[in-house]
C-alpha cells in the first residue's frame, strides 16, 4: 500500500520543508496550497528529487465545501490507500492592534488556521480510525501560547488549534491515532518578511531565526512510528525564546 501524507500550505516555507522531509521518509506527499501554482510545482519537483513522489491538491482550507470535495475526491480516486499523516500547516497573518482590526482580518485568520483544522481533519479522520493508524500534526505558534500584541486574531486561532489538538488526542488515542501541535517562534519564510530580524534576534537566546528544515525535522519525528506514545502535546521550537 502506498503510504500517503497530506500537507496543507505545502507550496512554500515550513510546509515545503515538511513535504521534503516526509518524502525522505518514503511518503507519497499530497501538496495542498491555495494560489501559488509555480511554487507548488517547485515543491513537487523537490519531493521527486528527494526520491519519492507526490501530487498537487489545490483548495482553500478555509472553505469547508472545497476541502471536503477535494479530500473525498482524492479518496475515491485512491480506494486502496488513505492519508495516514496529516499536517495542518496552512496559515496567514493579518496583524493589527485590536482597536483597528477589521472584522475581515479577524475571520480570515481564524478561517485559515482554526476553521481549516475542522475542514481538513474531519474528512481525513475516519479512514485513520478504520485502519487504526494515523498521525495528525497541527502548526501552531508561540503566539498561540503566549499571546502577542498585534495578533489577537492569530493568537486566538493558534491557541484554539492547540486546545483542539488536546481534545482530539483524547478522542482518538485508543485507535492508534496521535494528534500533536508544534509551536514555532520566528522561522525564516515569506511570513516573517518585513520583520526586523536584526533587532528581534537579540530577544532569542539562540540569537537567530529558525530554519524551515528545523521545524520539518520535528514534524517528521512526530509523524514517525517512533513517536507512538506522544499525543496531545504542543512542542515549542523557538530557539529558547519562550518555554
Ligand atoms: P508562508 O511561507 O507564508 O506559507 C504559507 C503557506 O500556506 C503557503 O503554502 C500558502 O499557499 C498556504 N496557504 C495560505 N492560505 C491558504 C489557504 N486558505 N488554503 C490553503 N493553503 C493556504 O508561511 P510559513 O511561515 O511557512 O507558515 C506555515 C505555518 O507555520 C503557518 O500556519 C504559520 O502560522 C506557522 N508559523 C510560522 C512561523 C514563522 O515564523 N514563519 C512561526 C510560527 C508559526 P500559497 O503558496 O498558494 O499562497
Amino acid at each position: 500500500m502506498k503510504k500517503c501524507a497530506l500537507v496543507t500550505g505545502g507550496s512554500r516555507g515550513i510546509g515545503r520543508a515538511v513535504c521534503i522531509r516526509l518524502a525522505g521518509m518514503g511518503y507519497h506527499v499530497i501538496v495542498n496550497y491555495v494560489s501559488n501554482d509555480a511554487e507548488a510545482q517547485k515543491t513537487l519537483d523537490l519531493i521527486r528529487e528527494a526520491g519519492s513522489d507526490g501530487e498537487l491538491l489545490k483548495f482553500d482550507v478555509s472553505d469547508n465545501a472545497a476541502a471536503v470535495s477535494a479530500i473525498e475526491g482524492w479518496q475515491d480516486a485512491n480506494p486502496d490507500t488513505y492519508i495516514e499523516v496529516l499536517v495542518n500547516n496552512a496559515g496567514i497573518r493579518k496583524d493589527n492592534l485590536m482597536l483597528w482590526m477589521e472584522q475581515e482580518d479577524w475571520t480570515k485568520v481564524i478561517g485559515t488556521s482554526l476553521n481549516a483544522f475542522y475542514n481538513v481533519t474531519r474528512p481525513v479522520l475516519k479512514p485513520m480510525l478504520v485502519r487504526k493508524y494515523g498521525r495528525i500534526i497541527n502548526m501552531a505558534s508561540l503566539s498561540g501560547l503566549k499571546g502577542l500584541p498585534g495578533q489577537c486574531n492569530y493568537s486566538a486561532a493558534k491557541g484554539g488549534l492547540i486546545a483542539a489538538t488536546k481534545a482530539l488526542a483524547q478522542e482518538v488515542g485508543r485507535k492508534g491515532v496521535t494528534v500533536n501541535a508544534v509551536a514555532p517562534g520566528f522561522v525564516k519564510t515569506d511570513m516573517v518578511e518585513g520583520l526586523d530580524e536584526a533587532e528581534l534576534k537579540k530577544t532569542i537566546p539562540m540569537n537567530r531565526f529558525g530554519e524551515p528544515e528545523e521545524v520539518a525535522a520535528l514534524v517528521g519525528f512526530l509523524a514517525s512510528k517512533e513517536a507512538s506514545y506522544i499525543t496531545g502535546e504542543c512542542i515549542s521550537i523557538n530557539g529558547g525564546l519562550y518555554s
